[in-house]
């Protein structure tokens, strides 16, 4: 039987993970480093990056994925991968009427374009260098489940989800495997914004079975599942981490 090392179980890979200043990104980036990959963090603050870097030993870029043009010349620089994770994201919370063009514009430009575009140009050069790959997008329960004051974030997330299969399909016969993971709420920034009201986490906790909300590092050890040969026949899936939320 192989055992696996997890200390080098990415040795000799390169991984891009997008939003890697905070949160879910930059646990990924931390966990992804003790199991031996060279990861590049891209992300919007040159703070946290240069934080992260002292932490990690990661190399870092700096852009804002809202501007197409950027994101795409941001991907380019980092190649060339062999793993990609697309959790850059945003949560503008506003109640379906009131919901702007602007906000929603602005949701569906980090939140699903600029996944397409980096996805894209990483793929091109796995394809180029005929090397397979896997890719992660990080969606969301909120794929799935009509949260109110979420209208454009459960739009990108769904879109993020149907987009996944997509690729799958397409990247699939050169051997790039792409799924979802879909965390509930996390102990993020993000998640403490959007949950931090008692009144409002606790009905969202009653309908955890695990009673808790997740842990960066746990959603973080789902996207590393994911890349890894351990999932070598996994693909085209959204991956809940919502300690059964979806299952009552
Ligand atoms: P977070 O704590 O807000 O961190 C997001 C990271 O993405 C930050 O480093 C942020 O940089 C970066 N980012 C955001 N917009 C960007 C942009 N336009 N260009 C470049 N970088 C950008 O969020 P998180 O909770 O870790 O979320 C990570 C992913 O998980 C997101 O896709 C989110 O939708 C998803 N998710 C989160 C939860 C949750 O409850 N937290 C649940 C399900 C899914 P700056 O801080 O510099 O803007």
């Amino acid at each position: 039987m192989t055992t696996i090392d997890r200390n080098r179980e990415f040795a000799g890979k390169t991984v891009l993970v997008t939003g890697a200043g905070k949160g879910i990104g930059h646990a990924t980036v931390h966990l992804l480093i003790e199991r031996g990959a060279r990861v590049i963090a891209l992300s919007r603050s040159a703070a946290d990056l240069d934080a992260l870097k002292k932490e990690t030993g990661c190399e870092t870029i700096a852009v804002e994925l809202a501007d197409a043009n950027a994101a795409r010349e941001a991907a380019r620089a980092a190649r060339p991968v062999d793993l990609l994770v697309n959790n850059a994201g945003l949560a503008e919370l506003q109640p379906f009427l009131e919901t702007t063009v602007e906000s929603f514009d602005l949701t569906m430009n980090v939140n699903l374009r600029a996944a397409m575009i980096v996805a894209q140009e990483c793929a091109k050069s796995m394809i180029e260098r005929g090397v397979g790959g896997s890719i992660v997008n990080v969606s969301s329960l909120s794929a799935n489940v009509g949260f109110a004051l979420h209208a454009a974030y459960c739009a990108s997330k769904g879109g993020l989800d149907a987009m996944t299969r997509v690729m799958a399909n397409e990247l699939g016969p050169h051997g790039i495997r792409v799924n979802a993971v879909n965390p509930t709420v996390t102990m993020t920034p993000m998640g403490e914004k959007a949950w931090s009201d008692p009144a409002k986490a606790g009905p969202m906790l009653a309908r955890i079975p695990l009673n808790r909300f997740v842990q960066p590092v746990e959603v973080a050890r789902t996207i590393a599942y994911l890349l890894s040969d351990d999932s070598s026949m996994v693909n085209g899936v959204s991956l809940l981490v919502d300690g059964g939320f979806q299952a009552c």
